[in-house]
């Protein structure tokens, strides 16, 4: 299926009067951009996305063509409360449609809801994959709950107490340095 369209240099009009699709499983580490605001982006889970091309009106003059994507991972990112790592999972899911060129485009954004882009015969979808998933980047990422620390206030009795009844926290520093 699909085996002409390279998502790198893809012929936008063609995909879409095709209705064609593109999917792709590729490591975070392909994403230079991206990887660069994460952690360790080689053990990362791969970005999955799919692209599908759609013309619409098209016995119409000047018929639609649109570009539906979806994309989703997780990326492994800092939690700015404990600074513990906290994985986010980011998804996309946005339609696209391609006027004939970059000042159309600018001319119509404003009246546009839709996201507008310049048509084009060699259009760098794997960059436009980025580009979302990059604005989909939080901006405090952040554990629902965080893990919780080794707390080591002592002095205060009601932490002893609540210490008391669950376990002592160096049996959990032991553990963890046995890596058991
Ligand atoms: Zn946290």
């Amino acid at each position: 299926m699909a085996k002409d369209f390279d998502p790198h240099r893809l012929d936008v009009r063609r995909f879409a009067e095709d209705g064609a699709e593109l999917a792709a499983s590729d490591s975070l580490q392909s994403f230079r951009r991206l990887a660069a605001e994460t952690q360790q982006p080689g053990d990362a889970a791969p970005v999955q996305w799919r692209a599908r091309g759609e013309l619409l009106n098209p016995r119409h003059v000047h018929p639609e063509v649109w570009v539906h994507l979806e994309a989703e991972t997780v990326l492994p990112l800092v939690c700015q409360r404990c600074l513990n790592p906290v994985d986010v999972p980011v998804n996309v899911d946005r339609s696209f449609r391609f006027v004939s060129d970059e000042a159309t485009a600018a001319a119509e954004d404003d009246a546009s809801e839709e996201d507008l882009l310049a048509v084009s015969r060699s259009f760098d979808l794997v960059e436009l994959v980025e580009d979302e998933l990059l604005m989909e980047l939080p901006v405090a990422p952040r554990h629902e709950v965080c893990p919780e620390a080794v707390k080591m206030s002592a002095a205060d009795p009601d932490f002893e107490a609540a210490e008391a009844e669950r376990e002592h926290p160096f049996a959990v520093l032991g553990r963890l340095k046995t890596g058991k």
